[in-house]
């Protein structure tokens, strides 16, 4: 995990995960709390040997490796939350993503660990989109659904910490098919990011950017090739296609081998957002054949 700084005012932890961290009038503010305890621990550890402060953090999004260590944080340092509502009541009943995984139903006990399920914190204060002031920080939270519910991005000093909103390029290559609930959100969500004026960016996973133009292009291409792959897939078969079919040949199409039952309720995920996007569009519809849901091009 290395420290580093972007602005007088903005810096980051960055490494697998990056956490944001803002120092002005004395104060500080972290910008997400990583996965689990010992992630937080090296933050706190890194802030403490340079006689740094510490008073607030922000939780960007309800996903594990953003907010795992946020009940440690609050518990060893009293730190004031602050998130979005809807990502606010996940943290709180953290369960919440592997139900919605595992279709609703009581999830599997492999299902419960600490990539889908954070332990559960209560956030002591909700964060609006729009502009706010956190302390001595003035700070414009910009929704950028898509890759989840209600994810916050936080444009801060002219730095804006887009968590989840776009990904690094090396990520969109380890990822190949990236984690959306939402492919038109998630578009919506880019191409405002195009617009927003910034000494630049880091997200949740990659490097920092002075230019956003041509890593946001990157990110829009994945998701119109994977929904027009989709596509394609359907349109081969007249009578239709289950989601769990579309899902392995298109996991199949890009030689991804899928090691966990976690892993692939994810993708299933994402493909279930394109399809819905697809749906929308009305170039294929969702109907059911012999007790089997499918679907199929219009
Ligand atoms: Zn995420």
């Amino acid at each position: 995990m290395d420290f580093k700084q972007f602005s007088d005012h903005c810096f980051a932890f960055t490494g697998a995960v990056n956490i944001g961290y803002c120092l002005k009038e004395g104060k500080g503010l972290l910008i997400d709390t990583g996965l689990d305890e010992s992630a937080i621990r090296k933050v706190l550890k890194v802030l403490d040997g340079q006689s740094l402060p510490l008073d607030y953090a922000i939780i960007t999004h309800a996903h594990s490796d953003h907010f795992g260590g946020a009940q440690y944080l609050k518990e060893m340092t009293g730190v004031p939350l602050y998130a979005p509502p809807f990502e606010a009541s996940i943290m709180r009943h953290p369960i919440i993503e592997p139900v919605y995984l595992f279709n609703g139903a009581n999830p599997l006990a492999e299902l419960r660990n600490k990539f889908l399920e954070g332990p559960p914190v209560v956030v002591d204060h909700l964060l609006f989109t729009g502009k706010t002031a956190i302390g001595p920080f003035a700070i414009d939270v910009i929704d950028l659904k898509g890759h989840s519910y209600a994810q916050a991005g936080i444009l801060i000093e002219g730095i804006l910490y887009a968590a989840d909103g776009f990904f690094g390029r090396e990520t969109l290559k380890k990822h190949v098919i990236p984690f959306i609930i939402d492919a038109d959100e998630t578009l919506d969500s880019l191409e405002k990011l195009l617009h927003i004026e910034c000494k630049g960016a880091i997200p949740g996973h990659g490097p920092f950017e002075n230019d956003l133009t041509e890593i946001i292009r990157q990110n829009q291409e994945v998701h119109y090739d994977l929904r027009s792959e989709l596509f394609h897939l359907i349109e081969e078969k007249d009578i239709g296609e289950t989601i769990e079919n579309l899902t392995r040949k298109l996991l199949n199409l890009h030689n991804i081998k899928v090691k966990t039952l976690g892993q692939w309720l994810l993708f299933r995920t994402s493909v279930t957002a394109y399809l819905t996007s697809l749906e929308r569009q009305e170039r294929i519809r969702f109907f059911i054949h012999e007790n089997e849901p499918r679907v199929a091009a219009r």
